[in-house]
């Protein structure tokens, strides 16, 4: 059998990618105009970078990377040899450890400043069990604002979400927005324990993983999927009644804010994240129609101590990324538009042989003056020529005969409405080349 891609990644296929072209570009154009500039960082970052950044405790980390090894490199592992840090590479698993990296990195916070707003786009690698919205290689959009720990920065990040995700064709009503805070350094630790102690006095009922958890992560045991874990931590101690002065008030500015601009959320105590650098404000979007069980199509939240751990001078942040390939599935299940038509605004067809060179020609001609266009490369019959044109969509059909040309016209075809006539082909040429200088030419234009 020929050789397979592995699983867990997908083919994008030209329908796929002229999607995943228009939720770049939708997410670049909304994210634009709340002031996020884009930034590209590397596909494989030192290993180092997520351990400390999103923590060895969480799923991400602890299993999910995949490693980067140069054959070089692989060659000194297999023989036992250790690698130096900067050696020890993975592919990225989300994308804020390496934009936050690429801000310490490039001095991009300036003291007295404005927050540093940036988005970026594209695939994310994490070894998961591949299931109906969980792939290995994935593709996110998010944003990261360095900088600015006011919760103006929080409530204008979930606003933005929310636009975005509409302007994809997501209902509003068909979303669920959920929020928490998860505290800070002064507040957190007590209510930690509180839920260490809590799952040990009930470790009778719990699973191995969520008492493990305890010891290192005790927060993801309210994402446990077992019925006695769920149980037990129906009761466990919730964050709202732990948080210090200063989180509480932060968390009532931010639901102030959404409340203002007319955002629906659901307060969720129990929502804490995969990832172990969240402070304060936590989100999350589901949607449940069409997802199976990978329901959440985007989240984030605020995290003021990640520069810090990675060894960048201490600067608050808050980010969020949201997952394409889930978007596409609550798109497609909202009933809305995934697909992006293929535009082709003329097929040159030539009446006989002799004429290509001419159709090839014109064809060129065409396109310099920015329309799209394209003529059969296969010798085909006027007849199958004709065909090709409605299968490739085109909007006119321009024909080379003979005795137009002979006449100095060309024959254009209007492929939806079948009209048909004569365009004086002097003017079609000087219409061309003023697009070709300058302007963008159009069907319109070129019809006269
Ligand atoms: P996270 O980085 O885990 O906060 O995920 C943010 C968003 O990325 C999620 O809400 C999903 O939409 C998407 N996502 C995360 N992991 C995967 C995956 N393995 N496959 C597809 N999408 C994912």
């Amino acid at each position: 059998m020929a050789i397979q891609r592995p699983i867990g990644t997908e083919d994008l296929l030209p329908d796929d990618a002229r999607f995943k072209e228009h939720f770049i570009h939708t997410a670049y154009r909304v994210f634009g105009r709340y002031g996020y500039a884009p930034i590209e960082t590397p596909l494989f970052e030192q290993t180092d970078l997520f351990v400390r950044g999103i923590g060895t405790a969480t799923d991400v980390v602890s299993k999910e990377m995949f490693t980067v090894v140069s054959g070089g490199n692989l060659t000194k592992l297999v023989a036992g040899e250790d690698l130096p840090a900067k050696s020890r590479l993975s592919l990225r698993p989300e994308g804020t450890a390496g934009v936050v990296r690429a801000i310490a990195q490039n001095g991009l916070i300036v003291p007295g400043g404005a927050p540093v707003k940036l988005m970026y786009a594209g695939p994310m690698f994490r070894a998961e069990r591949p299931q109906k919205g969980r792939l290995r290689e994935f593709n996110q959009v998010g944003v990261e604002c360095l900088g600015a720990e006011d919760p103006t920065v929080d409530a204008e990040g979930i606003i933005m979400v929310m636009r975005f995700f509409e302007e994809m064709g997501i209902p509003r009503e068909s979303m669920r927005l959920l929020i928490n805070s998860m505290g800070d350094e002064n507040c957190r630790p007590a209510y930690r324990d509180a839920v260490k102690k809590y799952i040990f006095a009930h470790a009778e009922d719990m699973c191995d993983e969520c008492l493990h958890r305890a010891e290192v992560n005790p927060l993801r045991a309210f994402d446990c999927k077992k019925e006695g874990c769920k149980r037990v931590m129906a009761g466990a101690p919730l964050i709202p009644d732990w948080l210090c002065d200063d989180c509480k008030a932060h968390y009532e500015q931010v639901k102030a804010l959404l409340d203002a601009a007319g955002i629906a959320y659901v307060e969720d105590p129990t929502l804490v994240r995969g990832l172990d650098y969240y402070t304060r404000t936590v989100f999350e979007v589901q949607v449940d129609n069409g997802m199976g069980s990978q329901n959440a199509i985007g989240g984030g939240g605020r995290y003021d101590k990640l520069m810090e751990e990675i060894g960048g001078k201490p600067a608050p942040g808050f980010g969020f990324a949201l997952g394409l390939e889930r978007c596409k599935l609550a798109i497609e299940a909202a009933g809305a538009q995934t697909s992006v038509p293929a535009t082709l605004d003329v097929y040159v067809a030539a009446v006989e042989d002799d004429l290509r060179p001419e159709a090839f020609r014109f064809l060129q001609q065409l396109r310099d003056a920015g329309l799209s266009a394209e003529m059969d490369h296969q010798s085909r019959s006027l007849k199958s020529q004709l065909k090709q044109a409605n299968k490739q969509g085109a909007r006119l059909a321009a024909i080379l005969g003979p005795d137009e040309l002979a006449a100095g016209k060309l024959h254009v075809r209007d492929m939806a409405s079948h009209d048909e006539r004569d365009l004086d082909l002097a003017a079609v040429r000087a219409y061309l080349d003023a697009c070709a200088a300058g302007a963008t030419g159009t069907v319109e234009g070129l019809l006269g």
